[in-house]
């Protein structure tokens, strides 16, 4: 049983926690919170351990009627690995707590690729967690762009790729987020930082990218154009995609034709929180000309990296081979739509 915890309880661990309960050969510890609000209390609902992100605060949660089992220091005394899932750079922060309990870390896509030994996703670099003490796992859009670069490199070449992300102004919860009226080039500069992201997981994959915010809450969209070494037809790219488990290939008579559709198709089929763990590629969209490929897909940016960080813990914490894991991850959260 590999014991893990997971601090910072919010959009991505709050599900990485659950994906995790989810899990034969994990234990959730628990979870840790900084301040005693809805989150706290659902996660105690949940049946999670909660513990306090920061000592001083325990009388706050007490005050609100929250049970609080320790510190951060007494969760990370009771783990094997920690799952950090903090905001863009508290997780820097973080770095020397763990490294002074010696506990083994995972972090997200928000912090520098230079926080961890390597940066990781499942499908393109799993192997780079042989003999880490720490993995990042990438960015929900890096995550996305690797399971779909990886597969048609390996099957054909990829000469360039160039990939348009238009990207979602905030999460559902996030109130303060934008923009409201407005699609903005986001960074104003091309290309984005997303192509060397992709680098950190794909070395030797050739990518461009620019990227634009939009004032939506659901997915990312990507459009996407790679020119491969190769010709296939539209039909063999598809029948490639089709047979990654974490790419949804949408059926043409599906009826679905954007992202309001795809969450609700989500959570008519019972997924919790209506999560989208896979990419969702329109069928449709997939397009050879020559040797260039076009497509269009969607990245549900809050579920996207979930089964990344299960199989993380895994590559990190055991031997596991990658089939094995990714097996083994996405039958116990039923990830394959
Ligand atoms: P979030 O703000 O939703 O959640 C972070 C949680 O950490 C909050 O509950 C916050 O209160 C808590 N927190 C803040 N400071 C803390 C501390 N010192 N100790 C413990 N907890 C603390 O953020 P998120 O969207 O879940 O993002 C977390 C990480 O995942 C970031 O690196 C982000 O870039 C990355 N990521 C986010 C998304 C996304 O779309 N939301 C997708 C992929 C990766």
């Amino acid at each position: 049983m590999i014991r893990v915890g997971v601090n910072g309880y919010g959009t991505i661990g709050k599900r990485v926690a659950d994906a995790v309960a989810a899990q034969a050969d994990m234990e959730l510890v628990g979870v840790t919170k900084t301040t005693p609000n809805y989150g706290a209390e659902a996660a105690i609902r949940r049946g999670y351990d909660l513990y306090v992100a920061i000592d001083d605060r325990a009388d706050q949660f007490e005050a609100a009627g929250l049970k609080v089992t320790g510190t951060l220091s007494d969760l990370l005394d009771a783990v094997d690995v920690v799952v950090d899932c903090c905001p863009s750079g508290i997780g820097e922060r973080n770095r020397s707590i763990y490294e002074a309990h010696g506990v083994p870390a995972i972090y997200q896509g928000g912090e520098d690729a230079g926080i961890a030994d390597a940066s990781f996703n499942a499908r393109g670099s799993y192997e780079v967690a042989r003999g880490a003490d720490s993995l990042r796992v990438v960015s929900c859009n890096t995550t996305g762009l690797s399971r779909l670069l990886a597969p048609l490199d390996e099957a054909y070449g990829i000469e360039k790729a160039r990939v348009t992300l238009v990207r979602r102004g905030g999460d559902p919860s996030e109130t303060d987020r934008g923009p409201i009226n407005d699609v903005v080039p986001d960074p104003r500069t091309v290309p984005s930082h997303h192509g060397p992201d992709v680098n950190t997981v794909l070395s030797d994959v050739d990518v461009d990218t620019a990227a634009l915010r939009a004032p939506v809450t659901a997915m990312h969209t990507h459009s996407v154009n790679v020119t491969l070494d190769g010709d296939p037809s539209a039909a063999a790219v598809g029948a490639l995609l089709a047979d990654e488990s974490r790419l949804f290939l949408i059926p043409e008579g599906a009826g679905i034709d954007g992202a309001g559709a795809l969450k609700d198709y989500a959570a008519d089929v019972g997924r919790p929180r209506g999560d989208l763990w896979e990419n969702c590629v329109w069928e449709e969209s997939i397009s050879v000309e020559g040797r260039d490929l076009y497509l269009f897909q969607n990245v549900h940016q809050e579920a996207d990296v979930v089964p990344e960080n299960v199989d993380a813990i895994r590559a990190l914490m055991t031997d596991t081979p990658r089939e094995e894991s990714v097996a083994r991850t996405d039958e116990s959260l039923g990830v394959g739509l």
